[in-house]
């Protein structure tokens, strides 16, 4: 038990609000993207600033409270929140400043991709980010970070240039190549387990509108189609990107209808060179096989970005299983058709997004994200609005990761896990994760962030 005179004060110290399950806000303010995840904070710290970040870290430090960190909450186990401890909600510190002449782009550490996509197109710039806009900039960066502009521009990881922090101790540092390597190294993929970054600074490439947007295929060409993808997109320029998924049609626009819930495999493109060439890119994309549905073509870069919004808004059932992959043996393209063919809701899907190209220029050591050799990160997700289908989402999820994870690589990308133990963690940093462990053990030895992929001090 905290006494109240010491929740008191810490509220009188903050600029941002302190809820607590008293609050009329607090069941909106606990509730995560994902609506499989309940659990109930002993309080909620809206950090408005540094400052609250600062003191809310130390209160928590005196109290021994369980410590959650929320940046946009999508975290697909949940790990922006916690039962009974503290949250530091970070969702007011958000703020983007571009730099056009740099071409460097800072956002607080409570941005949401989308605040980074709408700022930097002004400029005709972005940030390789992933494929949703209400994605937290914080989580999806420290995990790594994978999405339209992988193949050309690398990881998000590979493009950051210094986080500002706050410590376990209540120290504000900066990180990056010069000041404390150590700790930078350990952010791009450690996620947040080496404190709360209140700021990320980041390269922006001249991306302004791509050519992009997904080809549908016949559930009955599913292993033709995955067999030509597989080794189309590994040759292709790295101006193209490609991720594969098994997918239910929407009823609704821009479907014709005779598509309409049908189960249909898709590559979603997105070429990002130069417009004037990519007709010609695409050729051999329309050669190798007439799509039942061709919908690619020129989209501003935040537009794609926020293309699949529609489709998955907050409050959903979501149960993840994720595997890296270095190769798609006849074997594993078989299964993966199978369990493809079983989408249990129109929402669930299964994607295989490529991380070769400029993502596979790193060595394994250059930061903790230690598949840079596989070729595809991929991902089982059973998805459905109702509560009542949990169960039949989870199940179709685990059979599928079951029957292809001897074909995987052995990890993870960490930010497509649930809660599944640290074998898990081990195996998804496999041989960074003794240093990941040190490097813990000099920034947090008392383990205060470890509501996330934890990395346990050594
Ligand atoms: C619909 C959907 C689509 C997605 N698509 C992609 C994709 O295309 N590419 C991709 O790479 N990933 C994708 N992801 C996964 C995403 O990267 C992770 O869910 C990520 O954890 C989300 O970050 P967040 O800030 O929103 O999450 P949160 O739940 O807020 O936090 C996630 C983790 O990061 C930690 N954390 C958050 N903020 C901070 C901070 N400021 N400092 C320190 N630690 C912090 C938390 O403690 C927690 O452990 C997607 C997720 C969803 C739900």
């Amino acid at each position: 038990m905290i006494n109240q005179a010491a929740i008191d004060a810490f509220k009188a110290g903050l600029r941002g609000a302190l809820i607590d399950p008293q609050s009329p806000d607090y069941n909106a303010a606990r509730k995560v993207y994902n609506g499989m995840i309940d659990r109930r904070p002993r309080l909620i710290a809206r950090c408005a600033d540094v400052a609250d970040v600062i003191a809310a870290v130390g209160f928590a430090r005196e109290h021994k409270l369980l410590l959650a960190v929320r940046g946009g909450g999508h975290n697909a186990g949940g790990l922006g929140v916690c039962d009974d401890g503290l949250v530091i909600d970070l969702s007011p510190i958000k703020y983007v400043r571009v730099d056009p002449k740099k071409k460097t782009i800072v956002a607080g550490g409570g941005c949401l991709w989308g605040d980074v996509d709408h700022a930097g197109h002004a400029f005709g710039l972005a940030v390789p980010s992933g494929i949703i806009s209400t994605t937290g900039v914080a989580g999806l960066t420290l995990g790594g970070g994978i999405g339209h502009l992988t193949r050309r521009c690398g990881l998000t990881i590979d493009n950051l240039l210094a986080v500002d922090m706050v410590l376990a101790d209540g120290r504000f540092v900066t990180a990056s190549a010069k000041e404390n390597p150590d700790l930078f190294w350990a952010v791009r993929g450690g996620g947040g387990n080496f404190g709360v970054v209140t700021a990320f600074t980041f390269k922006a490439h001249d991306v302004h509108t791509n050519y992009a947007g997904p080809t549908l295929y016949p559930l009955e060409d599913a292993a033709e189609i995955l067999r030509w993808y597989s080794k189309f997109i590994v040759k292709a320029p790295n101006e193209l990107n490609g991720f594969f998924a098994f997918m239910t049609v929407p009823p609704g626009p821009p479907f014709p209808a005779p598509l309409h819930l049908k189960k249909m495999c898709a590559v979603v493109w997105c070429y990002s060179g130069p417009l004037k060439k990519a007709e010609q890119v695409f050729k051999p994309i329309r050669a190798f096989k007439k799509p039942a549905l061709d919908l690619v073509g020129p989209i501003p870069h935040p537009a794609l970005q926020s293309m699949f919004d529609g489709l998955y808004p907050p409050g959903h059932q979501w149960y993840w299983k994720a595997d890296f992959v270095r190769e798609l043996s006849d074997e594993a393209i078989a299964l993966n058709v199978k369990h493809g063919s079983q989408l249990p809701t129109m929402q669930s899907t299964m994607h295989l997004y490529p991380i070769d190209g400029a993502a596979a220029r790193a060595k394994n050591s250059a930061t903790p994200w230690s598949y840079r050799d596989a070729k595809w990160a991929q991902v089982m997700v059973g998805v459905d609005p109702d509560p009542a289908k949990k169960d039949v989402i989870s199940a179709w999820a685990r059979d599928y990761w079951t029957a292809l994870h001897p074909y995987s690589a052995g990890g993870a990308y960490v930010n497509f896990m649930m809660e599944e133990g640290e074998d898990r963690v081990r195996a998804t940093y496999g041989k960074n994760y003794v240093r990941l462990a040190k490097i813990k053990k000099r920034y947090d030895p008392s383990n205060l962030f470890r509501v996330n992929q934890n990395i346990k001090p050594k």
